[in-house]
């Protein structure tokens, strides 16, 4: 048996999902097994098989539903999504105690398609798999990518692509847009034993407290919080952070048409369906705020008798928790220990003098950090054309005696660059799986320097620059 599943979601009552089972697929084959997440998870990577990972054959145990849930997709209320394309095979439970779900994405249609095929193509899912791996490796909360299988389908998109499955791992797929979906309803009683399960799975301290769900909103709010916070120290923009899209364990969930910005500048954007900004990298924690008091509004018939006040409070912890986690992740980078208030002002002063010099994010700090080493800063100066206002903030930081170990363990050599999976999606649509290999690799250690690799610390070429990411539904 690959998993010995232990299904706390389907002991919900039925209105919470949907029993389904995964469309089998003609032909699949397998692209990739993460055997190391495998054994970190308790899986049996030895019994994983192509039939199972694409959903024609199901494991002993395993109980394959659709779960229910509703979203703001765009700041539009939608009182319906639902996984109109994955499935929940059920859970697991590692050797670390921790429950993981095990889901099938891109395994067909649900009563929750509406118009969509169910399907997912191996650009998406390649891509999710590299960044939400990245990401571990880097240290941030995330989903997993457990396997990849091609499904021997081509899928109508642009044109036709080839059709792929990831298996997903997350500490749960429950979302703010799960919450929304009983609140709309005005099903309380769902809602509690919604509440209850989060805090029995994600929050266990809050059982303790004298408002659980209060203690539980508090929790999701400081997590979410540092979570972007976390998300902006390495340029991340997720693109559709939309209430569905934001789970309530504090995980990064729904790697769609996410990407690392190369050039900073606060406003950046990337996915083709953001027109207005609203995801942009510095937006996101006011949008993440947004989606926390779309949570506490689903979350009052909850809290107590004074519920209004309750939510207003634990949304008064968002601005603090994510100052905190933002700045102090940002003096690391910068090699200083403390969060001060001087700090902050060169964190400010420093963001300025990037935007203006139109720097790579990722490479500004890898040259700084090198620099520390060698007391020279010849490469930070040689990305600016007119060094002059560098210059000035190099001698103001030159006060905090930058602490280069700091450095390096906060300030990553290699990201996921959009043009570096573009080209691994362009090959292995073509099945050469080389690049991707190459790419996946490189990225487990990011923070390690890998000579033989440098070229994949550059930022695009000007004719590689990806303008926009695409959702690739
Ligand atoms: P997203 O914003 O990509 O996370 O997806 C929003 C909603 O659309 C969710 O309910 C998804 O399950 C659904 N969806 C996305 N792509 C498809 C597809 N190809 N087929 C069916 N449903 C989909
Ligand atoms: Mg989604």
């Amino acid at each position: 048996m690959p998993f010995t599943f232990d299904n706390s979601y389907t002991r919900l009552p039925q209105r919470f999902y949907s029993n389904q089972l995964p469309t089998p697929v003609v032909s699949p084959s397998v692209i990739k097994i993460n055997h190391r997440l495998a054994t970190q998870i308790g899986v049996n990577a030895d019994r994983l098989s192509a039939e199972i990972l694409a959903g024609n054959m199901i494991p002993e145990g395993a109980a394959p539903i659709a779960t229910a849930y509703a979203g703001h997709q765009f700041g539009g209320w939608n009182p319906q999504l639902g996984d109109g394309r994955a499935i929940l095979l059920g859970e697991v439970v590692g050797p670390d105690g921790v429950r993981r779900d095990i889901q099938l994405k891109g395994s067909g249609q649900t009563m929750f398609s509406r118009n969509g095929d169910g399907r997912a193509t191996l650009g998406a899912v390649m891509r999710e798999y590299l960044v939400s791996e990245a990401m571990a490796a880097l240290g941030l909360p995330t989903t997993r990518a457990l396997a990849v299988v091609t499904t021997g389908e081509q899928i109508m998109r642009d044109g036709y692509e080839p059709g792929a499955i990831l298996t997903r791992v997350a500490q749960s797929h429950i979302r703010v847009g799960t919450f929304q979906y009983y609140y709309a309803r005005k099903d309380y009683e769902a809602l509690q034993l919604l509440a209850d399960h989060v805090i029995a799975r994600h929050y266990p301290k809050a059982a303790e407290a004298d408002n659980p769900v209060r203690a539980m909103l508090d929790a999701t709010i400081v997590r979410q919080a540092e979570l972007v916070a976390r998300w902006m120290l390495v340029g991340f923009i997720h693109g559709v952070m939309n209430t569905d899209n934001s789970a309530i364990s504090g995980e990064t969930i729904d790697y769609g048409p996410c990407a690392f910005m190369d050039t900073f500048h606060p406003e950046t954007v990337f996915s083709s369906i953001d027109r207005q900004g609203r995801y942009a990298w510095n937006n996101q924690p006011e949008m993440a705020h947004w989606n926390m008091a779309q949570l506490a509004q689903a979350l009052t018939p909850l809290l107590g008798e004074n519920a209004d006040t309750e939510a207003q409070e634990a949304l008064g912890l968002f601005a603090p928790a994510f100052a905190k986690a933002f700045y102090r992740g940002f003096a690391a980078k910068l090699g200083v220990g403390e969060d001060t208030a001087d700090l902050r002002e060169l964190v400010t002063e420093l963001m300025g003098v990037m935007a203006q010099g139109k720097v790579d994010f990722t490479l500004f700090f890898r040259h700084l950090t090198a620099g520390v080493g060698t007391g020279t800063f010849t490469n930070v100066k040689a990305m600016f054309t007119n060094p002059k206002q560098i210059n000035a903030w190099l001698e103001r930081w030159d006060a905090f005696s930058a602490d280069a170990a700091l450095m390096q363990n906060a300030n990553p050599v290699f990201i996921p660059r959009n043009h570096r999976i573009e080209e691994v999606i362009k090959a292995a649509n073509h099945g050469d799986l080389e690049p991707f290999e190459r790419l996946h690799a490189i990225l487990t250690l990011p923070y390690n320097e890998q000579p033989e690799n440098a070229a994949y610390e550059n930022a695009p070429m000007p004719e590689e620059v990806v303008q926009a990411t695409f959702c690739g539904t």
